[in-house]
């Protein structure tokens, strides 16, 4: 049965792949048919095409495909997974009130429909098949993993029940399987606070605030759409251990959380003292952040907008330069009950305005932490090099050095920062860099079309892993849709890997 299963709908197999495989007799003629139609079986013998393998799903892996697939008419490219749905964080870390940044998944879609390119997920590199097997069955091999894993404060107390950290949160209300569990604790206090001042900082104090009427119509998961409904934060504040000239969140967002319905700002004037004398000489994107926050923290509100923020039950702020140094109990020692923060001040040290603690502290009262200060990318695999203190795989141009055909894009590559557009610069410059590396003859096509994928689906068949290919992720998609229209949301996401593999091989 599992052989059957794994047979299905593995179209693109070659019928050297597919004949290594020990065929169930009931599947063979539709399987053999789909072999003969697959157009990457048909590449006449000697004729090399090279074939390029590449780790993650998300935009740095689709974008790298994309730029090769346009630079060089033959080349095919493979994209593994290791989850059973693409696009990473369009999918898992994009807010769900954010539906306009997720078409790019169309664009993704095409090209995975496309005869040149596949996708394979349920494939954990590292784990089910070696950097150095793919090295071995494809000519260039470009890891896209991203940053999977998040940066700790390393104070006392962050591990109380309470803290979480904003990835995780972000995973439990995006659908993340391995944070469906995580049951955040959003009744045992009004106040949360979030540490960090980026847009993923914005991203969960919006959703914490936002009115359900809203977010029951985006794709968030049930679990967190029902704790959402009951949950009692009413505040949520965001600590800065900079000041309002070094916030890393960007003015489109921050427009979105002053005009959040029913929540209003409350942010400190006196923050801002000074701050007007300095907006003219800041650079235009910088200069119309600060300008918001100017403007939000020191004009008093007047008409409709005054009206609705007294009448807002909810409430988020700003505070500056202020670390924490701990995170102390509540009465019943059971959870987290308050911050201490350090309090800082601004130190120019090598041309960049730093925090250096003054030595003084204040307790904060707070049930609820999210600790949203960066995510952290993780070494795959022995074999490959890894910068371990900036988080990246070193390379030039995308080129990692001392291990050949083998190349990195995306966060893995420059760090955990950047849009999805910062993605396409950047899968740019390394597809640039590879087919550089081909018309140079660095590297060169060394089997015939199909092979590399094949002789990993074998591994993988040997190694009982079932991967999912693109038309079982669009089984999954279509569940996932179905489910969605019956409640009035884009998609309810399957959230557990058994229940995506059930429906990604349910015919
Ligand atoms: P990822 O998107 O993380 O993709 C990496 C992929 O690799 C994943 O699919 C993962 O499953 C896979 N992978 C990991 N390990 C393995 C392995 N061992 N084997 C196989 N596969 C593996 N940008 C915007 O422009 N707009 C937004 O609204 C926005 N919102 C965001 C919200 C959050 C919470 C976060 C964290 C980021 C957001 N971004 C947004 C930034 C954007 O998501 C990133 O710039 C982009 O996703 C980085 O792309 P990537 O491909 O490098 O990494
Ligand atoms: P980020 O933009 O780098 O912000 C990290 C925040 O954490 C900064 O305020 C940083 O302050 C702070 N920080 C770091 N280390 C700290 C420490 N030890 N103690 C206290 N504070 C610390 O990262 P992010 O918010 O995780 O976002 C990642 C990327 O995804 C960003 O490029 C972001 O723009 C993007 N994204 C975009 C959207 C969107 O477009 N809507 C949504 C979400 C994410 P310092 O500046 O002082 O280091």
């Amino acid at each position: 049965m599992k052989i059957v299963k794994f047979l299905q709908g593995r179209g693109l197999v070659s019928a050297y792949g597919f004949l290594s495989y020990k065929c169930h007799p009931i599947r063979c003629n539709r399987v053999v048919t789909r072999v003969l139609q697959a157009p990457l079986c048909t590449a006449s013998s000697g004729d090399n095409i090279p074939q390029v393998c590449i780790v993650g799903s998300g935009p740095a892996g689709f974008y790298t495909a994309q730029s090769l697939l346009k630079g060089d008419k033959k080349l095919t490219v493979d994209i593994y997974d290791k989850l059973p749905v693409p696009f990473g964080l369009v999918r898992f870390g994009v807010a769900p009130d954010h539906p306009e940044v997720k078409n790019v998944i169309n664009q993704f879609s095409t090209l995975a429909e496309g005869q040149r390119c596949s996708f394979v997920g349920n494939v954990n590199v590292g784990q089910d098949v070696s950097v150095e097997h793919l090295l071995q069955a494809y000519d260039i091999v470009v890891l896209s993993y991203g940053a999977e894993d998040d940066t700790t404060l390393g104070v006392p107390g962050e591990d109380l029940p309470g803290v979480y950290s904003a990835r995780s949160f972000v995973g439990w209300y995006n659908g993340l399987p391995e944070d469906t569990h995580l049951n955040p604790d959003l009744k045992s206090s009004d106040t949360a606070v979030v540490i960090g001042q980026g847009n993923v900082a914005l991203d969960v104090a919006r959703i914490l605030l936002t009115p359900i009427d809203l977010l029951k119509k985006t794709d968030i998961t049930e679990h967190a759409l029902e704790a959402i409904r009951e949950s009692a934060i009413r505040r949520v504040y965001l600590i800065g251990r900079r000041g309002p000239l070094q916030v890393a969140f960007t003015v489109k967002e921050l427009r979105e959380m002053v005009k959040l319905p029913g929540c209003r700002p409350s942010l400190n004037a006196e923050d801002f003292v000074g701050i007007p004398d300095k907006i003219k000489e800041l650079p235009r994107v910088r200069k119309r952040l600060t300008e918001l926050m100017v403007k939000t923290a020191t004009e008093a509100p007047s008409g409709a907008e005054a009206e609705r923020q007294a009448q807002a039950k909810n409430e988020w702020g700003l505070k500056f330069c202020r670390s924490p140094v701990e995170f102390l109990p509540d009465a019943s020692g059971s959870r987290v009950g308050a911050v201490r923060l350090g309090i800082n001040k601004l130190q120019v040290i090598d041309g960049i305005e730093k925090a250096v603690p003054t030595g003084e502290t204040e307790d904060f009262p707070c049930g609820l932490v999210l600790r949203s200060i960066g995510y952290k990318s993780l070494p795959l695999d022995p074999m490959v090099p890894f910068d371990s203190k900036k988080g990246v795989i070193p390379s030039t141009e995308g080129r990692v050095p001392g291990v050949k055909g083998l190349y990195c894009s995306g966060w893995v590559k420059r760090g955990p920062t950047g849009v999805i557009l910062s993605s396409l610069n950047d899968a740019m410059e390394t597809a640039k860099c590879i087919l550089k590396d081909l018309s140079a003859g660095e590297l060169e096509a060394s089997h015939q079309a199909g092979w590399g994928k094949d002789e990993i689906l074998k591994h993988l068949h040997q190694k009982d892993v079932q991967p999912v290919l693109y038309e079982d992720w669009k089984r999954i998609d279509a569940e996932e849709t179905r489910r969605g229209e019956e409640v009035g949301k884009p998609r309810e996401k399957l959230t557990s890997l058994e229940e995506m593999l059930h429906y990604a091989f349910k015919h």
